[in-house]
Formats: structure tokens, sequence, C-alpha cells
């Protein structure tokens, strides 16, 4: 047997160490959170050029007075006498008391503080854990913490790291979380002198966020506040032009830390689920107070994800809060929109300075980009269905179901239809799929997705004719007959309640035939063989799965309805176009496309230099 080692204080600080601080992101958080509970209210973090040559963040709070500084850099020593309720232990990692202890043993530190009681400053050095004497220099009341050579000592650690801009990422992603949810601390961040995020304090919260997230997000936010006994709400949320590739937008703060919960992020997206493209997600800043005794700290402290014991009623709440602010806000894309360069005068926030403008360009192009609007990038369908169909967050619009509770609670309200269509001249076809009208009034032309738009249509026809059982059926003259495994047999049998609502009527054959001899007739189906087999595999089994049974294989009858390509004439553009305008989801199609936008005469103009003329 091997002999048993007790570890040396050095290595055991060392393992503490790597557990808190996995990056230079870490780093910076815990030394910023420090400012921020030493009052500082403005805060200053620069990073060299090779990140892991030298941090240096400098506060205008309190300093650490002379006789206190081998405590603070001492494990388990806090001067913080805030009692570590439930939330603390979530989202601060656990380990209070740790953090300058923990960095000082990966790296080599300076400090220079001054208190305000103080004569002088004092300048501290921080070697292996150890803090020196500390000499008198001069300084400004606060704390300055130089960090060096960051994991010299820790070289597994180094190998781990990712790419520099990758790093950079992630600083910049905590530098904004922690900006954000303070809204009366100013930082900045920079690198070689460029600044890369500046936070300004402002009373109005709109510009504190467009301070951080820049003006193509803040113009497009739509505030609202919620107050009950138990929470109070306070929330940016963007409109149906706003969304990302990524979920990194979706910003969380639950008593004013940056927390994640999958029940409230999967609450909003549903929301916006259909207004926005597939696979894209919202972009929101939420703000929630709450009683923390309502917090669940049942979960792993270093991802930062809380569950809510009460959730599903504030998961209703945020959910109603969005959609009412949301539906009537929807917007039609136009060019300007999808052109993410372009500048608009009418902004509802101050105009950007160079100095802005080039910390955007340079954090563009030091980060992946999240595409706006990449009509181009839609998938090709076969691949979507198999997304939208594969996961299990299934988009199910509950006006969608029939017979549901929710459903009566959604009955659609009143509407305003988007577009006054009389303005809108027809002029041409183009590459068989885009439908052009002139508004000459107000000097656009509006493009629709013919392919798009019929969907949207032929899926709200369908899903009122179900809702309101009553489906309009043809008899086929050749009937379908189609050949099944005992599974698929099956799932038929068990579902055949589910076809029929559809106004699709199998009839068993023997062991393992059916035959269908009626369909719906809004839905015109080629293939109907594939399309039949496809909806079998889709099904679930279970008894409150039925209604998504049915909205999926709605979903996909809509889609093989409806061929792109075909000619269309002018009266039936504009037919498409008066029926599009009054649905209840004009703007996209059932899988979130886009079904029109508006391309403005300034585009042109734009295009051909003509600006200005
Ligand atoms: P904690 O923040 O949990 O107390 P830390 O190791 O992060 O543990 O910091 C230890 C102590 O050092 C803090 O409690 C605080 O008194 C002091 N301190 C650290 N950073 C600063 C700062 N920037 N300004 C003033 N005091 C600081
Ligand atoms: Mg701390």
């Amino acid at each position: 047997m091997r002999e048993i080692h007790a570890l040396s204080d050095q290595t055991i600080s060392q393992i503490a160490a790597g557990e808190i601080i996995e990056n230079p992101a870490s780093i910076i958080k815990e030394l910023v959170e420090n400012a921020i509970d030493a009052n500082a209210d403005r805060i200053s973090i620069r990073l060299s050029d090779n990140l892991l040559d030298e941090i240096r963040i400098a506060d205008n709070g309190d300093g650490i007075a002379k006789s206190q500084i081998n405590k603070a850099f001492s494990r388990h020593a806090t001067s913080k006498l805030r009692t570590i309720s439930d939330l603390d232990l979530i989202t601060s990692l656990g380990f209070r008391g740790e953090a300058l202890a923990s960095i000082a043993h990966i790296s080599q530190m300076e400090c220079v503080t001054k208190t305000a009681e103080s004569d002088f400053a004092y300048r501290f050095v921080v070697e292996k854990g150890v803090v020196s004497q500390g000499e008198p220099v001069g300084a400004p009341v606060g704390t300055t913490m130089i960090v060096r050579d960051i994991f010299y000592n820790t070289p597994v650690r180094k190998k781990f790291l990712n790419t520099t801009s990758k790093e950079i990422r992630h600083i910049v992603e905590v530098v904004e979380r922690l900006a954000l949810s303070h809204q009366d601390v100013s930082i900045h961040l920079s690198r070689n002198q460029k600044t890369l995020l500046h936070s300004k304090v402002s009373d109005d919260k709109i510009n504190h966020i467009y301070s951080i997230l820049g003006k193509d997000i803040a113009k497009n936010l739509l505030p609202f506040a919620f107050d009950t006994e138990s929470y109070k709400i306070e929330g940016f949320i963007g409109n149906n032009l706003l969304h990302r590739a990524t979920p990194d937008r979706e910003f969380l703060f639950v008593n004013g830390r940056s927390v994640k919960s999958n029940d409230i992020a999967r609450a909003i997206r549903k929301v916006y689920r259909s207004l926005i493209p597939l696979n894209h997600y919202p972009v929101y800043v939420l703000y929630i107070t709450i009683d923390p005794i309502l917090i669940d700290v049942n979960i792993h402290p270093q991802k930062q994800t809380i569950r809510l014991s009460n959730e599903n009623q504030l998961t209703t709440i945020l959910e109603r809060l969005v959609e009412e602010k949301l539906r009537p806000k929807r917007e039609i894309p136009t060019i300007n929109d999808l052109n993410d360069g372009a500048k608009d005068a009418q902004a509802p926030v101050p105009e950007k300075t160079i100095f802005e403008l080039s910390r955007e360009r340079k954090i563009e192009r030091e980060m992946p980009k999240a595409p706006t609007f990449d009509l181009a990038a839609s998938a090709p369908i076969a691949a979507e269905e198999k997304r939208a169909f594969g996961d299990d967050e299934m988009p199910l619009r509950p006006e969608m179901l029939p017979n549901t509770k929710v459903e009566e609670e959604k009955e659609p309200t009143e509407k305003a239809q988007p577009l006054d269509v009389s303005l809108y001249q027809f002029l041409a076809v183009v590459f068989k799929t885009y439908i052009l009208f002139e508004n000459k009034r107000d000097h656009r032309v509006l493009v629709v997705d013919q392919h798009a738009a019929h969907e949207r249509i032929l899926y709200e026809r369908y899903s009122k004719e179900i809702r309101d059982s009553a489906v309009a059926t043809q008899l086929l003259l050749a009937p379908i007959a189609i050949h099944l495994s005992p599974e698929e047999m099956l799932a038929v049998k068990n579902h055949l309640a589910d076809y029929e609502a559809l106004g699709i009527y199998p009839e068993v054959f023997g062991e393992q035939d059916i035959v269908i001899r009626e369909v719906p007739e809004h839905i015109l189906i080629d293939n109907f063989q594939q399309f039949f087999l496809d909806s079998i595999h889709q099904l679930d089994d279970g008894v409150n799965v039925k209604e998504q049974n049915i909205y999926k294989i709605m979903r996909l009858a809509c889609r093989s309805a409806i061929k792109a390509g075909d000619k269309v004439s002018e009266e039936e553009a504009y037919a498409l176009l008066e029926e599009l305008n009054n649905a209840q989801t004009p703007f996209t199609c059932p899988h979130g496309r886009p079904t029109m936008i508006h391309v403005e005469k300034r585009a042109f103009e734009k295009l051909f230099l003509r600006e200005g003329l």
C-alpha cells in the first residue's frame, strides 16, 4: 500500500485557488465585486496585450487600512458582515473571503491602497501569498490591484485556457453582467488603451443599458415593470427585430446578481417562438427582486443557475408580461434593420461618439458575430424540420391548440392590421418567390415571401378549423393505401382520434395496412404517403401530448402543402397580401422566418450613393 501524505498548506491553497480562479475572467469578477463592495462608483480594468501578463483594477472605494492588509490576503478572512444568505451562497461561488488569497497564490500581486483616514497610500507586494511590509506612496483614496504572471505556477491551468479572443469574450461577458447589475457604478474595461466596454451611470436604465450593450440592442428594447407582494420585476425585452443565434443576450439578475434560470429562459423563449427566426434567441435584460426564501439553492454553484420554488407563478407572470408587451409592438423588418451597420437617425438613444463607435468595431472584430437577420442562413426545410420537431422545446403556441384551457385565455384579441393594404401596388414577382409591392406614399417597397406568407395563412386557417372542430375535408378519388410496420400500426391506432381531429381519416385494413380516403381540403399534400409516415414518427405517447401531436402533424401538413416557385398572378398576390395582413401573426411563418420585409427608398439611395443629393 502506498503511504498517505498530508497535503501541505501551500498545495491546499493552490487547489482551492484553482477551484475559484479558472481564468482571467474569474479574477476580474472577484476583484470588481470587491471594489463594488468597498463602495466604489468608478472602476477601471486594464488588460495587457497578453492577458496573463497583467491585469490592473483600480477603484475609488474605501481602501484597505495598513493594519488590515494581511488579513485581507489570508484565506477565509472577510470584513463583510453580511449574513450569508442562500442567494449569496449560490451566486458568490460559495467561497467567501478567499478570493484575494486565491489570486495571490496563482500570480504575483501588487496592491496600492489608501483609506480616507490614512495620510498615505501604501504599496504592498504579495508573493506566494505573503504580503510585504508596505511602503508609503502617493495615491488617491481607493485601491489598485495589479495581478501579474497569472498561472505562472499552475502550468496545467494555463494550458487549458482558451485562445486570447475567447478569454477576452469571457471577460467582456463578466464585466457586462457586473455593469448591468450596478447602475450606479461606472466600469471601464480596456486593453492596450482601447476601450472594450464603458458603462455610464444614468438614472435612465435604457441609457445605462445602451452604454453597455450598444445602440442596436438598446433601441429595440421595450421596458416594462411589475410588482407583487413577493416580487418586483423590471424588464427590458427585445422586440421581434432583435434576436441572436446564441442565448448570450438573455440577461437575468435576481436580487442584483447575474444568474441563470432555465425555467425563466424557457418561458420567455416560448413567447418569442414564431416571432423570431427558428433556433434564434430573444434578447432581454430582466431584473427580479425576490425574497431569497423563494429561491432553491440545491444547484451547482459555479453554473450560477437558480431554481425558484414557486416558479410556476413567476414564470407564468413573466410569460404574460412579455406577451402583453411584445404582441402589439411587432414590427415589419425593414432593410435597414437587416443592415446592422446602418445608422438610424430616429433612434431613441443618444448619438455615438467616435470613441464608442470604435469600441464597438473593436468588440465586433474580436468576437464571434451574432447574425441579426440572416435570411440566407435559413436552413433547408428537411434539416429544419428535424430541429423543429426533434427537440423537446417544441414550439407549442397555446392559441393553436384545440380545446385547451390556455387557449380560452388567449382567444384572439383585437388586432390592428399592420398595413394599409390599399397603399400597396403590385409590381412583380421575382425569382418565382418574392412578390414586390410599391408603397408610393411612404416611399418603400414591400417584399413578400410567397412561400412563407402562404404557409402562415394556411396554418392559421387550418388551426382555426381544428379549433372549431370544423376541418373541411375532401374525398380522394384514388384512396391512398399505406403499408405500415407493426409499431407504426400501433401508433396510428392509438392516435386515430388525433388524426380525425385534423381531418385525416385512416381506415385500418388487416394487420399492417391502412387506407386513407378523406383528407383536409386546404392541405394539398403532394406526397401524402411520406407525409403520413413522417407524422407517425412525430407522435408521442401519453395523455397530455394529444394537443402536441395534433400541433406537430398540423405543422407538418402546412409545410408540405406549399410549393415554392409556384406562379402567382397579380390577383393572387393581392389576395395573399390581404389575407396575410389579416393573420394573427402576420410577420413570420410558423417556423419563425419573416413573411414580409420593407425596403425603404433610403436603402436604394444609399446603394446608389444618392443620399443627401
Ligand atoms: P471577501 O470579498 O469575501 O471578503 P476577498 O478575499 O475577496 O474576500 O477580500 C478580502 C477582504 O479584503 C475584503 O473583505 C475587504 O475587506 C478587503 N478588500 C478586498 N478588495 C478590496 C477593495 N478593492 N477595496 C477595499 N477593500 C478590499
Ligand atoms: Mg471578494
